[in-house]
C-alpha cells in the first residue's frame, strides 16, 4: 500500500492558476517519483479545472482527483457531476463527505455512502472524510461520532478485485485553522478507525485495500511527525497543497525510509 499525499485545492484557484500549479507540481515531483513508487501523489482541483489539469498531468506521476460527485450516472440532476463523467476526464480519485460539504451543503453519511458505491462502480477510489467537531470532542462524543460516520458511509460497501478506498481522519476543528491534531491523538483515532474497518471488512481487505490518512493543517514542517506513525498512511492537505514546492516536499517526506 503506498503512502497517499492528496492535495485538496478547494475553490481557491482559477482554471489557469490550477493548470499552472499542476504543471509545477508535476515538474517538481516527477523528477523524484520514479524512484519513489511508495508515494502516490494526487491533486484535486475544482470541477471547472479538471479537464485542463488532467491534460497537464497525463503521463506524469501525479494522479487526478475530484472534490465531489453525484451518485447517479446520468439524468435530470442540475449542477451535479457523475462519477462516469469524472472518469472520462481522467479522475482516479474523488473526495466524499468533506467537512466543508457537510457543514455548508448538508452532506450526510447516507449521501456519502451513495457516492462511494457509485464511485467504486466506475473504478474510482473514494476518499471518505470523517471527523468530529470541537463541540462533539468536548462533549466526549469524538469516538462515537467518527465510528458512526465510518459505519454509515461504508454501509454495504464491499471492495472487490483491485478496488481501493481511502479514509481521511479530519477533525473539523483542525481544518484550515493552523491548529492540527497532535500526532498521538491522530494515531489513536487511526487505530479506532482501523478497528472499525476490521469489523466491517475481511482482515486482508481492510489491510491491503484501505488506507487511512490524516488531514487538518498539515504542512511541510509537521508532516513528518504524522508520517512517522506507521498506521498513518498519508495526508489530505488543503492550504499547504497550493504551493508546488511545499506539495513536492510533503511527497518527499512520505518517501522517507520509515514509510
Ligand atoms: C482539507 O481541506 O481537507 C484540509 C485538511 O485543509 P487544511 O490542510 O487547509 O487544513
Amino acid at each position: 500500500m503506498p503512502s497517499y499525499i492528496v492535495g485538496n485545492w478547494k475553490m481557491q484557484l482559477s482554471d489557469q492558476d490550477s493548470s499552472a500549479l499542476a504543471k509545477e507540481v508535476a515538474r517538481l515531483w516527477s523528477a523524484q517519483a520514479a524512484s519513489r513508487p511508495q508515494v502516490r501523489a494526487v491533486v484535486c482541483p475544482s470541477h471547472l479545472a479538471l479537464r485542463a489539469v488532467g491534460e497537464v498531468l497525463r503521463g506524469t506521476n501525479v494522479a487526478l482527483g475530484a472534490q465531489d460527485c453525484f451518485w447517479e450516472e446520468k439524468g435530470a440532476f442540475t449542477g451535479e457531476v457523475s462519477p462516469k463523467a469524472l472518469k472520462e476526464l481522467g479522475c482516479e480519485y474523488c473526495i466524499v463527505g468533506h467537512s466543508e460539504r457537510r457543514q455548508y451543503l448538508g452532506e450526510t453519511d447516507e449521501m456519502a455512502n451513495r457516492k462511494i458505491l457509485a464511485l467504486l462502480k466506475q473504478g474510482l477510489t473514494p476518499i471518505l472524510c470523517v471527523g468530529e467537531t470541537r463541540e462533539e470532542r468536548d462533549a466526549g462524543r469524538r469516538d462515537a461520532v467518527v465510528i458512526g460516520q465510518v459505519r454509515a458511509a461504508l454501509k454495504d460497501v464491499a471492495l472487490v478485485g483491485t478496488q481501493r478506498l481511502i479514509v481521511a481522519y479530519e477533525p473539523r476543528w483542525a481544518i484550515g485553522t493552523g491548529m492540527p491534531c497532535s500526532p498521538d491523538d491522530a494515531a489513536s483515532m487511526h487505530q479506532l478507525i482501523n478497528d472499525t474497518l476490521a469489523e466491517m471488512f475481511a482482515p486482508d481487505v481492510a489491510e491491503r485495500q484501505i488506507a487511512v490518512v490524516y488531514g487538518g493543517s498539515v504542512d511541510p514542517k509537521n508532516i513528518a511527525s504524522y508520517l512517522a506513525v506507521p498506521i498513518i498512511q498519508g495526508a489530505l492537505i488543503g492550504g499547504a497543497s497550493l504551493k508546488a514546492p511545499d506539495f513536492a516536499a510533503m511527497c518527499e517526506a512520505a518517501s522517507e525510509p520509515a514509510k
